[in-house]
């Protein structure tokens, strides 16, 4: 889908309404990351260097339609202000008297921050009126905020289809890395799907069948794989009432000739917890009194031949209930192996949601993947091939 860039629109001397996403995490009234608000810094100084005026539009929380001053996007000011290197204006609203007056004092080269979108009810249910209040304050819309794009609200969606739309940096570095991994990728193209359920991830699978050559599946959710063609998984965390749907993706898997990567040996130990007693035994031969928690060496070892055979990795899930040692083991080292060829230049690599974000933070790699999306739910609506509304809007 073609959509434009801030370079396509005329911004010298136009309001910049600029969807961010900076729901940071605060703790006493302080920001504790501010990895959110520093990654749309480039968005606010193009808009800056064109002459523009970057007016921050975002919403903080759940306050479900109600003003909650506890969620008062206020507190990000001062980390936002640091990492752009100059003051940041604030208005109590987002809408009305209120934000037309600070955006009529606001002068050039500097920045306004509106208050939470989601203060209004209009916001979450995209009222039309809402948006066109939104879009009154400004002459060109700037969405920056991929995270929230899975949202059709008055101020990613309904807002873009009264004001000339664009896109701004961090999405612009987020939509092209997701189109260079599954759009028109280099091939073979490898999908790592793991993670603890099937059933939360069948819309996902469907979609990667048809687009990936391989599959590697690993956590939770391999466990029914195995268990739905006779193996016994003894403990193990297992969707046994999904048998007949993991078939069916076998099969389907199978006439589209994309490969299935299914462990060969496991991890497997009797208590769930850190440095519990395990032991590495074939994929067929888990105790019926043991849980698999984890891949083994030989499916690590399998798992590196496929990614030093691949030219494009996704990937979303863990290997293993990663969060607990040594059950971390297959992630790592898979992650390690990824990060290793993309830095030779031999694979590009995507991986994202929640999880994946926090997997590939424990094993240190996620500076070394090609791109790391962080937008949860967004990035897994695209994983399953939706139509995300924000950026269709953009269109
Ligand atoms: P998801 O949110 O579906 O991506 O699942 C991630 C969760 O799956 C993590 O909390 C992992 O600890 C968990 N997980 C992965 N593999 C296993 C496993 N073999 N047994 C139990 N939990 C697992």
């Amino acid at each position: 889908m073609a959509w434009k860039t801030l370079d396509d629109m005329a911004l010298d001397g136009a309001r910049v309404l600029t969807r961010v996403d900076i729901n940071v995490p605060v703790e006493d009234g302080k920001v504790t990351d501010a990895t959110r608000i520093e990654r749309i810094v480039p968005t606010i100084r193009s808009i800056l260097a064109a002459g523009g005026k970057p007016i921050l539009l975002a919403h903080f929380g759940r306050p479900k339609g109600k003003v909650v001053p506890e969620m008062s996007l206020e507190i990000t000011r001062d980390a936002l202000s640091k990492a752009i290197g100059s003051p940041v204006r604030f208005a109590d609203d987002c809408v009305g008297d209120v934000a037309e007056a600070a955006i009529a004092d606001l002068e050039a080269g500097e920045v306004l921050l509106l208050e939470n979108t989601r203060f209004h009810p209009c916001e979450e249910k995209n009222m039309l009126d809402f948006a066109a209040q939104l879009a009154a304050l400004g002459d060109v819309f700037c969405n920056d905020a991929f995270s929230a794009a899975h949202r059709a609200h008055a101020s990613t969606e309904g807002i873009a289809r009264l004001l000339p739309s664009c896109a701004g940096r961090l999405m612009q570095a987020e939509l092209s890395a997701l189109e260079t991994a599954l759009g028109n990728p280099a091939r073979p193209v490898t999908a790592v799907v793991g993670g603890a359920k099937v059933s939360t991830k069948l819309d996902l699978l469907g979609n990667l069948i048809d687009k990936v050559d391989r599959m590697v599946i690993g956590g939770g959710m391999a466990n029914t794989f195995l268990a739905a063609q006779g193996i016994d998984v003894g403990k193990s965390l297992c969707e046994h009432d999904l048998a007949d749907i993991a078939l069916k993706i076998m099969e389907e898997a199978k006439a589209k000739s994309c490969e299935l990567v299914l462990p060969v040996d496991v991890v497997v130990a009797r208590e769930f917890k850190a440095n519990a007693a395990s032991d590495v035994v074939a994929a067929d031969a888990c105790p019926a009194d043991a849980m698999i928690l984890d891949a083994g060496p030989a499916s690590v070892a399998r798992i590196a031949e496929v990614f030093e055979t691949s030219k494009t990795l996704v990937w979303n899930g863990p290997l293993g209930a990663f969060e607990i040692p040594p059950f971390d083991m297959a992630t790592n080292a898979a992650a390690s192996k990824a990060a290793e060829l993309t830095e030779a230049g031999k694979l590009l690599s995507v991986a994202g949601g929640g999880d994946t974000v926090a997997a590939l933070n424990v094993s240190g790699t996620a500076e070394r993947f090609t791109y790391v999306s962080t937008a949860g739910g967004a990035f897994l609506e695209w994983l399953e091939g939706k139509t995300l509304p924000g950026i269709a809007a953009l269109g």
